[in-house]
Formats: structure tokens, C-alpha cells, sequence
């Protein structure tokens, strides 16, 4: 019993490539690890043989080609230009932001101070609150455009080292269709 057990599997070669495949008891159709190919398990009188059942075929390959280039260079090109014009825009919202926060706070703390020292207390703090406010705004202001900045600026970069890498793949190209020609 033991023994059979052991004997259940057999150690056979890719009828395409070569490569040692492993063919179990109950295995009919098996792929080959090497080439893909998949073969058909043949048992006629106590023996067994692999024939090809299918051959690899290229449109995987091409598939993943397609999979590993989804945007061309155009699309790349066009896509940094417009991620610069949003970086752009996002510099031109920190400074608007930060010198309309910095000039209401400014004039809200300054007014409170002279409310204060006029001794309308109430009007005064209101004028503090409202500063304080504006410097808070002032501080998000920032903050936020730091972030989306600096995410986008990871997206340029991501896009300028794909452009890079594609416009090496196609010199690389030209260089072996020149080779081979
Ligand atoms: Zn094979």
C-alpha cells in the first residue's frame, strides 16, 4: 500500500521543452512550468506518455506588453503638462490664501489691540477671535496646499521617470531593429 503511495508520482520531460514535469495518478492535463505548454497525460497499456495538448501561444505575451505600456507618450506628455499647470495653480492658491490670512489677521489683531487700549473690551476680544481665525485659516491655508503639492509633485516625478523609461525602451529599439536589419 505504503509503496504505491510513493509510486504515485512520476518524474517525465516537457515533450515541447524539455523541462521535468511531474505527472501525478489522477493527472490528466498538466502545464509545463518552463514553456507553458500544457500537455495531455496518455495512458495506454501501462504506459504512460505526454503529448502536447497546447502549444504556448504569443497573445499572452502580447497581452502583457499591452498591460506593462497603458498610456502612450503623448498621453504621458499631455498628462505631465497639465499635472504642472495644477502644481502652478496650487503656488499661486498658497500665496493668495497666505496674504489674504495674513493681512485679515493682521488687521483684525491690530484693530482688537486699539479696542483694547479704548477699553471697548467687547468689540476688542471680538476683534482678537476674528485674528485668531485668520491666522488659523492662514495655517491651513499652508498646510493643505503643502500636501496636495507635494502629492502631485510625486505624480510628476512618477510620470517623468515613466516618459524616461519609455523614450529609452524606443532608442533601445531603433538600436536593435538597426542591428538586425
Ligand atoms: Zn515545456
Amino acid at each position: 500500500m505504503e509503496l504505491s503511495e510513493v509510486s504515485r508520482s512520476m518524474l517525465f520531460r516537457c515533450p515541447l521543452c524539455n523541462a521535468d514535469i511531474m505527472v501525478n495518478d489522477d493527472t490528466s492535463l498538466l502545464t509545463c512550468q518552463g514553456c507553458q505548454a500544457v500537455s495531455i497525460v496518455e495512458r495506454r497499456h501501462g504506459t504512460i506518455a505526454l503529448k502536447i495538448h497546447t502549444k504556448p501561444t504569443n497573445t499572452t505575451k502580447s497581452q502583457d506588453r499591452k498591460l506593462r505600456e497603458p498610456l502612450s507618450l503623448g498621453k504621458l506628455t499631455k498628462e505631465l503638462v497639465e499635472l504642472k499647470q495644477e502644481s502652478s495653480t496650487i503656488r499661486g492658491r498658497k500665496i493668495v490664501g497666505a496674504f489674504a490670512g495674513g493681512i485679515c489677521g493682521t488687521l483684525f489683531g491690530y484693530m482688537g489691540s486699539l479696542d483694547l487700549i479704548g477699553k471697548d473690551f467687547g468689540s476688542g476680544v471680538t476683534m482678537l477671535v476674528c485674528a485668531a481665525a485668520a491666522f488659523g485659516f492662514l495655517r491651513f491655508v499652508m498646510r493643505d496646499s503643502a500636501a496636495s503639492a507635494s502629492s502631485i509633485n510625486g505624480k510628476i516625478e512618477e510620470i517623468e521617470f515613466q516618459i524616461a523609461e519609455r523614450q529609452k525602451a524606443d532608442i533601445q529599439r531603433l538600436f536593435r531593429n538597426g542591428h538586425l536589419d
